[in-house]
């Protein structure tokens, strides 16, 4: 419903929930799971006997990281902040299962998996504890478009070979001052070529090489246009000593609105080319489908087919059967103008038609068909 005003996070939730309800029984069941599912855990270490309490190697599934804005400079930061520890100390001691007593403890949050595209919702609207209301934080938030979580993630998490190498695909932005309203645009990058769009309702609108429309990232003439709005691009120091020193590029963008943040995993990009891939009318290379999605795409467009050929096959014979039974009326009608004419006594309009079968039922309820078949006849 387009008139009900949503949350973009709360949005987010309800569509994932909602795809995995529709996939379930199809055989991309487990899309959702595989594309946007991770895992973390919590890992309780006593701080006496150094053991870890036994739910720490119990995972929670994840299909977004929520991060703090406020005292964080960007992703980077908020992101460690959330994976920092926590020391459980006087009224929070954690009751230690080896000590069988209460203890100091650290605790702390570990990823131990990280799905394809990894989400990050920003937490922009915090509870105000002197208006009692949510608010609005306008905080600038920094994030890079190259993403390695490599010093994030649990070392297991890389054992099934995947990369921790992110790249970032889309980002949210909601516009407007307050919590309780304001307008959701969508930067995101259209994987097959490289190139950003915006998605304002019905308005879309290239943005270039980068999320902030900006120029790309081999120049350093990126100049902040109309499409910039939002996102300012964050210039590398130039005396960091790396081998982009001295060429400006942009490696950050930051932005007071980016609400969502969503990363595609470096291993998920398919090669870019332009060659053999489809375009849209304004020249917009169109994705690839995932060839599994593909078939489940084709074989519901081959079944929603069959069920259109079944439909009309049916309404041809229902036409046919009306026009049965109206030529039968219309010569019975014939017969008895014909009759009538010959001078033969019945007008059609003093003619009633009923069903057979409902006469059938009629006649042997009344009993009428014995009174027939009496006796005296
Ligand atoms: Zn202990």
């Amino acid at each position: 419903d387009s008139r009900v005003q949503q949350d973009g996070s709360e949005f987010l939730k309800l569509l994932l929930t909602l795809l995995e309800t529709e996939l379930a029984g199809s055989p991309q069941a487990a899309l959702v799971q595989r594309l946007y599912r991770g895992q973390y855990s919590f890992i309780t270490t006593c701080q006496v006997c150094h053991q870890q309490s036994d739910s720490s190697s119990n995972t929670t599934p994840f299909y977004e990281l929520e991060l703090g804005v406020t005292g964080c400079a960007g992703l980077s930061a908020s992101l460690a902040k959330l994976l920092s520890e926590e020391m459980l100390v006087d009224d929070n001691q954690y009751l230690c299962g080896k000590c069988k007593k209460k203890v100091d403890a650290v605790r702390q949050m570990k990823l131990r998996s990280l799905p394809p595209y990894l989400c990050f919702s920003l937490m922009r609207f915090v509870f105000d504890m002197k208006t009692l209301s949510k608010v609005k934080v306008h905080d600038k938030f920094k994030f890079p478009l190259q993403l390695d979580l490599g010093g994030f993630v649990d070392e297991e998490a890389c054992a099934d070979g995947a990369t921790t190498a992110y790249e970032l695909s889309t980002v949210l932005i909601h516009r407007g001052s307050t919590a309780s309203a304001g307008h959701y645009v969508a930067r995101v990058l259209n994987e097959s070529d490289g190139v950003w769009w915006e998605f304002n309702d019905e308005e879309v609108k290239r943005l270039g090489d980068l999320p902030h429309g900006g120029a790309p990232p081999t120049t350093s003439t990126s100049k902040a246009g109309e499409g910039s709005k939002g996102l300012t691009p964050q210039k590398r120091a130039a005396s960091n000593g790396d081998q982009g020193a001295g060429r400006e590029e942009p490696t950050e963008v930051s932005s007071k609105d980016a609400y969502m943040l969503v990363y595609r995993r470096a291993s998920a990009v398919a090669s870019r080319s332009d060659g053999g891939g489809r375009t849209t009318s304004n020249g917009a290379a169109v994705p690839q489908l995932d060839e599994e999605l593909a078939e489940y795409v084709n074989n519901a467009l081959k079944a929603q087919e069959q069920k259109e050929t079944a439909y009309n096959e049916m309404v041809g014979e229902i036409s046919a059967e009306i026009e049965r039974r109206r030529s039968a009326v219309r010569s019975v009608f014939s017969a008895i103008a014909e009759s009538s004419a010959e001078g033969g006594g019945v007008e059609p309009e003093e003619l009633r038609f009923c069903d057979v079968q409902q006469l059938g039922e009629w006649v042997d309820a009344s009993g009428f068909d014995a009174e027939l078949n009496g006796d005296d006849g």
